[in-house]
């Protein structure tokens, strides 16, 4: 039988969250290879199983497979029967030995791990006999601390599996597992980076931008579709609200001192977030900001900003600097799209000298000459949303 053998971190999990955990991976894992026509995903002792059609090449399948959080490891495998009482090698020496005979290697290793210990035959066992056996027939040699092909054994109570690689995963926890958080997104490179973070451990991102319409072109916004779409490919289906925040802008431009314009956008940027971050569910907000990068980041302003929210707001870059930032946007892919020049609303109405440390009581001061709850309600007036889904499947997944 042919198949994806899927390896989580066991060690991370305790008690009743290990079936909650393993539950959605399986579940995620379904939704992931779905339309690749996967029927079964189950899980074994310790692991989970998919079983491929035979015509379903590998590529697509490891592709799904490396975009599901939760999987520390896989492999593509096969499985030969075994009997627990009266464990027999024969069907697994064969099985190996036709396996590798096509592979170029000059030396290689057996890695056995028993799952089932009721088994009588040890791990180690497995890998002096199986091992031994490949010697004779392949006239390659072993070599346990570096060779050139590792076979994988994995022995359960009635099969056993083996494979000849390991392909890594994006581990991290099931998507889901952690809730719904409200992402604020810009466009730059580091909010995407912030949602990956909190996605990775196993939170549902749902995306708010804000756009300079109707001052600047779409730009903003073509961009934030096209990384959350990057981004879509690790949790299947994302909402992206998209909110028009010129005018908004526009008020707090006639209505306060410059200096302190950045202050304001981003506390009714909160406030808007934070109404959306409850319709739909989501118990915190996300930024990308990182300690001290620019003026609306330094200690005073982030304290000032947070104030105008009532959700906890969750800064995943705030102790990372722009080099590591910058990595972790290569390796997810959003690196790319981030670096598009566009018109950010933040560009819009940007004083040259931003103040750096706001003062709460004159930023209080300053927003009761402003109807503030009718800007929120502008804004969430005007919101709009959209659905994104990897891959574009007909049925959207269970959204919580
Ligand atoms: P980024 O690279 O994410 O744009 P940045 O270093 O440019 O971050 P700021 O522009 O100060 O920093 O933005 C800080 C955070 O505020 C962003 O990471 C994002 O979470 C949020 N934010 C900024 N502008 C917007 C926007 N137009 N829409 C939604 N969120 C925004
Ligand atoms: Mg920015």
């Amino acid at each position: 039988m042919r198949c994806a053998i899927l390896h989580y971190h066991e060690l991370a999990l305790k008690g009743r969250n290990r079936s909650f955990f393993e539950q959605r991976l399986v579940r995620n894992l379904r939704l992931a290879l779905k339309d690749l026509g996967v029927r079964r995903v189950d899980a074994l002792p310790g692991r989970i199983r998919a079983i491929l059609p035979d015509t379903l090449p590998w590529e697509p399948v490891k592709t799904r497979l490396s975009h599901v959080f939760g999987v520390v490891n896989f492999s593509l495998a096969q499985s030969v029967p075994l009997d627990l009482i009266h464990p027999n090698l024969d069907a697994l020496k064969i099985a190996v030995a036709d396996e590798v005979q096509g592979l170029a290697f000059q030396t290689f290793r057996v890695t056995a791990k028993r799952a089932d210990k009721r088994l009588t035959l040890t791990s180690m066992d497995v890998e002096r006999e199986l091992g031994a056996y490949l010697c004779a027939v392949t006239g390659k040699k072993v070599n346990l601390t570096k060779p050139d092909l590792t076979v994988y054994v994995e022995l359960l109570s009635s099969e056993a599996y083996y494979s000849v690689k390991k392909e890594v995963g994006p581990g991290g926890m099931p998507t889901g597992v952690s809730g719904k958080v409200a992402c604020l997104i810009s466009g730059g490179i580091d909010s995407p980076v912030a949602a990956y973070r909190m996605m990775r451990r196993g939170c549902q991102a749902v995306f708010v931008h804000f756009h300079g319409r109707p001052f600047v072109s779409r730009a903003s916004e073509e961009k934030v579709r096209e990384i959350v779409e990057l981004l879509t490919r690790y949790q299947l289906y994302s909402r992206l609200y998209l909110i028009p925040f010129g005018e908004i802008q526009r008020h707090i431009v006639l209505g306060a001192p410059a200096a302190y314009r950045v202050v304001l956008y981003r506390r009714m940027m909160l406030r808007i977030a934070e109404e959306l971050a409850r319709r739909d569910r989501c118990w915190a907000l996300i930024t990308g900001d990182s300690l001290g990068q620019v003026a609306s980041q330094t200690p005073e302003n982030l304290t000032v900003v947070q104030e105008a929210a009532h959700l906890p707001i969750l800064r995943p870059l705030i102790g990372m600097d722009k080099i590591e930032i910058t990595e972790q946007a290569q390796r997810i892919g959003t690196f790319e799209t981030s670096i598009e020049p566009d018109q950010d609303c933040c560009r819009l109405f940007v004083p040259p000298h931003p103040s750096t440390r706001a003062d709460l009581d004159q930023i209080r001061k300053i927003e009761r000459g402003f109807d503030l709850d009718a800007l929120v309600k502008q804004g969430l007036g005007k919101a709009e949303l959209v659905e994104v889904t990897f891959p574009a499947q007909p049925v959207r997944p269970p959204f919580p």
